[in-house]
């Protein structure tokens, strides 16, 4: 019989992968360079040459089997070590190899620090907005997605309506910042007040509620914004983290767990990652890529575009009388629609090759996500689109 589970979700395809195939389908009409498709979070920047440089190089030095082979269940020893190093350069922390353990992508990451401190019936609380398939990484274990309803006006986290959500079956708050779809980044006075809350309600339900912060979009971050390293402010913090977007290699799935060395049993639950990922089968990330990701370290792509147009876009939506918060990181922003149904807005703009995504899957209806992450001439082209179709259908 199949899994029932999975045939209903048959139905429920992810909005984002729906609009993209609608884009790449327009594209094959009119060129596709004539549609402004803002759908997909697939970095656009190349991948930065000394990354290229390691993989050729790696291939001429490594034996095979140090390339090709299975690497050891936890990652590889050195990898794991650079990056403890490269976290303890860059953040002042003091992670040692024990306390890293590498992954495929943040997918893999999440799907590891959710199963370590959740069983069956547990609840995961997360902020809208949020990245949508957070719904299967989390529900999937077994344990339950809460979504606590945004914070319009800035997008910070929405406090009074958290501390009225969190309960004692709250085992794990799940945050992302840098955040997609908001583009925001939470302040240090947001991670403050937050840790200072976890730790109360720690203390009330006699158990560890566990900080799972997942940084994909660490390294994305504007000029002079404020952007903590959030392990820093709570112990108990097990970070997620992905080379896809800082270094341009989704493809390449690979990231890391880190847990803070002052969490109890921090050493003990890197080692219940290996088993976990026997479980799975999110085991043993690919070993060349592990090798290069370690001399990439602390190098990204060159992300200026993603700011650029960041610019262009905020500044041509707020002409526009747009709703809009800036972003101050990633490559998504993140307007009000011009009606309350973002839905009917979105499928408004096919009319104008204009294609962002409805946020109502983000958790934060009458909202809308354009990501980016394309070339800036074509961002700059489809400012005409957006006041056309802002003009003709609503009077802008
Ligand atoms: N978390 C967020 C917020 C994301 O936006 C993404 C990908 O877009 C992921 C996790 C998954 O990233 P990865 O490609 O590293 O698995």
């Amino acid at each position: 019989m199949l899994a029932q589970k999975y045939v209903d979700m048959l139905g429920k395809k992810s909005v984002i992968r729906e609009l993209s195939e609608y884009a790449v389908a327009r594209g094959k009409e009119i060129g596709y360079e004539n549609v402004f498709d803002y759908t997909l979070g697939n970095p656009s920047v190349p991948v930065p040459d000394s990354y290229n440089n390691s993989l050729i190089r790696l291939i001429g030095e490594k034996s095979a089997m140090d390339l090709h082979g299975y690497s050891q269940s936890l990652g590889i020893r050195e990898v794991r070590e650079a990056v403890a190093a490269s976290l303890n350069r860059r953040f002042d922390m003091n992670y040692t190899l024990d306390h890293i353990f590498m992954t495929c992508g943040a997918a893999g990451a999440i799907a590891h620090a959710i199963r370590l401190v959740t069983v069956p019936g547990d609840e995961v609380l997360t902020f809208a907005p949020y990245f949508p398939e957070y719904g299967p990484y989390v529900n999937h274990t077994g344990a339950v997605l809460k979504v606590v309803p945004p914070n319009t006006k800035d997008f910070q986290i929405n406090f009074e309506a958290f501390e009225s959500m969190i309960n004692e079956k709250t085992m794990a708050v799940l945050i992302n910042t840098p955040n997609n779809p908001s583009g925001i980044v939470y302040s240090t006075s947001t991670i403050k007040k937050l840790a200072e809350i976890l730790k109360d309600k720690s203390r009330e339900f006699g158990h560890i509620i566990y900080l799972i912060s997942d940084e994909p979009y660490r390294e994305i971050v504007f000029k002079d914004v404020d952007a903590p390293y959030v392990s820093k402010f709570y112990d108990a913090t097990i970070t997620c983290y992905s080379f896809s977007k800082s270094l341009s290699v989704p493809g390449d799935r690979i990231g890391y767990v880190a847990v803070n060395p002052a969490c109890p049993d921090a050493e003990k639950m890197i080692v219940m990652c290996g088993q976990i990922s026997r479980g799975i089968g999110h085991n043993c990330p690919s070993a060349i890529i592990q090798w290069a990701v370690s001399e990439n370290l602390d190098i990204t792509s060159d992300i200026s575009v993603y700011e650029r147009n960041m610019n262009i876009l905020y500044d041509a939506l707020c002409d526009l009388g747009f709703e809009v918060v800036k972003p101050g990181g990633t490559f998504y922003i993140f307007p009000k629609a011009l009606e309350d149904d973002a839905i009917a807005f979105c499928g408004k703009g096919k009319a104008y090759d204009f294609i962002g995504v409805p946020a109502d899957s983000f958790g934060c209806p009458g909202y809308f996500r354009l990501a980016y992450c394309i070339e800036t001439e074509k961002v700059i082209r489809s400012i005409d689109a957006l006041k056309k179709f802002a003009k003709e259908e609503y009077g802008k």
